[in-house]
């Protein structure tokens, strides 16, 4: 246990832990900050309608088709970025965890609709490479969830915002290092706290994210955990959960990350992990109608992101 943690979770887990996605899960339906830049103000409130609620689908073995690996070959250099069918050796299967930030803007009917979706979505990519995922929730007792609501609130306003010179120049202008420590000594601890909830991998849908390796404002995953943070200027970012997880598979243990899969070494323009915005950038990103890299599968299949994935040879079901 470290001595020089943020938060104070509880020890003992009395009953929360990890669950089925749930849209009736608590939620503290924060109420929009006026001083954050990334939305404009909605006319009128929604998020307690049910109805514009997606119901949860969870994808893998309910795909009617779900394999059809296409790749392109792109590593060390473009070798064939032309998209192309090639069988599969196993399949794999793996199981992530889902958190919706206390006090977020996904923590709402709306924003749980576009977490779901988003993960829908970036499991059917995995689906199409016979890697079939399910999903599952860490879910906080309330007295945690209001602890890490109030935690970040205060350092957003009273950390954060100061430091940069306002919401205006976020993404823009350099974090104190004493700030971003503050914000990674935090998700470390919940990290610490999800592991001991035997969660193996946590997605974090929160308003801004920092991991551990990059200093800036943005979507990512920590090198030293099997964390991802996708911040809410991505909601408007499809398959943004998808790249972020090859990097996860691609790990050889959550501290360990992969090569080819890391460091975004596909030339090819339509590999899921071709991104074109720059680390800390305010804009959204569209990485529809993109395709795994022939040599990141091959580092997924090897590194299975240490205990994350489980692989049997034979290919698909499908085939
Ligand atoms: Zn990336």
């Amino acid at each position: 246990m470290r001595d020089d943690r943020v938060l104070d979770f509880d020890d003992e887990s009395d009953g929360y832990g990890r669950q089925p996605w749930s849209t009736e899960t608590p939620y503290a339906n924060a109420p929009q900050r006026a001083e954050d830049e990334a939305d404009a103000p909605r006319k009128k409130r929604d998020d307690d309608d049910p109805r514009d609620t997606p119901p949860p689908v969870i994808y893998g073995e309910e795909i009617d088709n779900p394999c059809n690996p296409v790749y392109v070959d792109g590593v060390p250099s473009a070798n064939n970025c032309d998209p192309h069918r090639l069988d599969v050796s196993s399949t794999c299967t793996g199981t992530v965890t889902g958190f919706i930030f206390p006090g977020s803007r996904w923590d709402n009917r709306r924003g749980i609709g576009a977490a779901i979706e988003e993960i829908n979505r970036s499991f059917a990519f995995f689906a199409q490479y016979c890697i079939l995922l399910d999903l599952d929730q860490l879910t906080l007792n309330p007295r945690e969830l209001r602890m890490l609501r109030a935690w970040y609130r205060d350092w957003y306003r009273r950390r954060l915002l100061p430091a940069v010179g306002g919401a205006s120049h976020l993404g823009t202008t350099t974090i104190p290092t004493e700030v971003i420590d503050e914000y990674r000594g935090a998700m470390g601890d919940l990290q610490e706290r999800a592991t001991g909830l035997d969660v193996k991998l946590l997605v974090i849908f929160c308003d801004e994210y920092i991991n551990n390796h990059r200093p800036s404002l943005g979507s990512s995953n920590r090198s030293d955990a099997h964390q991802i943070g996708i911040t809410w200027i991505d909601r408007r970012s499809p398959y943004i959960l998808a790249h972020e997880l090859v990097h996860a598979f691609g790990k050889s243990a959550p501290d360990a990350p992969g090569d080819v899969t890391w460091d975004h070494k596909s030339a090819c323009p339509r590999a899921i992990t071709t991104i074109a915005r720059t680390a800390g950038s305010r804009r959204p990103i569209d990485l529809s109608n993109r395709f795994l890299d022939i040599k990141e599968d091959v580092e997924i299949r090897n590194n299975r992101g240490g205990n994350l994935l489980e692989c049997a040879s034979g290919g698909c079901p499908a085939d």
